[in-house]
């Protein structure tokens, strides 16, 4: 291909996905992500045109601009990282790189020195770029698949720029400030055209990976108190009773006791404050694996995989007590609400779950029968035939 067509084929792929991303922060959230991909593009459009007429540029200009764009393109892929990963982040670091910059391209314009301003902007350019890598790997992405090819294309870059660093020390260094040498003119070219496309596609793959994400986990969640959802719950329970393994586990399912009464005296708001202050405290109890749930209005359960019935029967009774003990912003200093819990312990093996869940349902009425804030065992459970 020969230069002016690839030239050409950059800066329309640039600027397409400058559009596209543009039109995409209308509706994707995080906007701001989007438009600063956006911006990204447009500014390396910029940066693109000023290398390819550096010659005929004013050699102050020359010396500064080309270079200075493309770290202002490349703090706004930062940027748009980190945005992503929601790291902490200020707009005014997207213009951090490129500042530097102009400091180190006044200096090697004042002394002549084009390998200065060489090795200075690829050296910026290096550390933006494993700045980048390092937002890309942080644990917010950690399970998505396009995050990959983003960390990959940066890593290339990253060591293109350290190359030309390389080359900027020991080797003859370069013609002019700029960063494109004449007969590598070609292959920057290509390259650049090879980042712009893979990077576009992973960063939109990305994007609409953590949409997915957030819907998933949206879909196993109840909206109030963030516990799982009966849908997350049963598919669980589902996993324990087909479970090949021999592994005995714990089904806890509470009710909360006279809640009709919080709602009464005090508001339904404050009842909606009782749930979430129940369900963080008894989460905070709780291991990684356990699964906490609320069933529907003020009744919850709680799975506990792998754990000896002597234990199952300590942590229902420790949950037991630790609500009785929450105190209330909303009510007198004296006020608790208790729970009424009925278990089951045991492998499950050749349970139905509806029955399981029932004999579970009654054991917890038992407890309400006998007095309420009470722990009750489910009796022997046999198998459908
Ligand atoms: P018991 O000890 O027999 O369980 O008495 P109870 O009052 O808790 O039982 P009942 O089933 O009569 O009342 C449940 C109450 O829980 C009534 C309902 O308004 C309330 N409730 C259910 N879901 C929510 C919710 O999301 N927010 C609030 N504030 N209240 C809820
Ligand atoms: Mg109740
Ligand atoms: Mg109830």
């Amino acid at each position: 291909m020969d230069l002016l067509t690839l030239f050409s084929a950059n800066l329309l792929l640039l600027l397409i996905f400058a559009i596209s991303f543009q039109a995409m922060s209308l509706r994707v959230t995080p906007s701001v992500h989007w438009r600063s991909w956006a911006a990204a593009n447009g500014v390396l459009v910029l940066a693109l045109v000023c290398f390819a007429f550096e010659s005929v540029l004013p050699r102050f200009v020359a010396y500064i601009l080309p270079n200075a764009l493309l770290l202002l393109g490349f703090g706004f892929h930062l940027y748009a990282a980190r945005v992503l990963a929601k790291l902490p982040n200020r707009l005014s670091d997207a213009f951090a790189p490129a500042a530097a910059y102009l400091i180190v391209g006044a200096i090697a314009f004042l002394l002549s020195d084009a390998t200065l301003a060489y090795v200075g902007g690829n050296f910026i350019f290096t550390v933006l770029c494993i700045a980048t890598i390092v937002a890309y790997t942080s644990k917010n992405f950690h399970g998505l698949i396009s995050v990959i090819g983003l960390v990959l294309a940066f890593f290339f870059l990253a060591g293109v720029g350290g190359l030309r660093v390389f080359h900027g020390l020991v080797g003859e260094g370069p013609a002019g400030p700029g960063m494109i040498n004449d007969t590598m003119q070609g292959l920057h070219l290509m390259s650049a055209m090879l980042f712009v496309s893979l990077t576009g596609a992973f960063s939109t793959a990305l994007s609409f990976e953590q949409v997915a994400q957030r819907h998933r986990e949206a879909a196993r969640r109840d909206p109030l108190t963030g516990a799982f959802n009966r849908r997350e719950f049963q598919a669980r329970l589902e996993d324990l009773l087909h479970s090949p393994s021999e592994k005995t586990f714990g089904l806890l399912n509470f009710d909360l006791d006279h809640f009709k009464f919080v709602n009464d005296t005090f508001g339904h708001l404050s009842g909606d404050q009782a749930l979430v202050k129940i369900v963080t405290t008894v989460k905070a109890q709780l291991r990684k694996d356990d699964c906490f749930a609320r069933l529907g209005g003020e009744e919850f359960a709680v799975l506990l995989p792998d754990i000896s019935r002597e234990n199952a029967a300590k942590v229902a009774d420790r949950l037991r007590q630790l609500i009785s003990r929450i105190e209330f912003d909303f009510a007198p200093e004296n006020f608790r609400i208790t729970a009424s819990t009925g278990i089951y312990h045991g492998n499950g093996n050749e349970l139905a779950m509806e029955d399981l869940l029932q004999a579970v349902d009654e054991s917890l009425y038992r407890s309400k029968k006998n007095g309420r804030n009470c722990v009750t065992f489910a009796g022997e459970l046999t198998a459908t035939p």
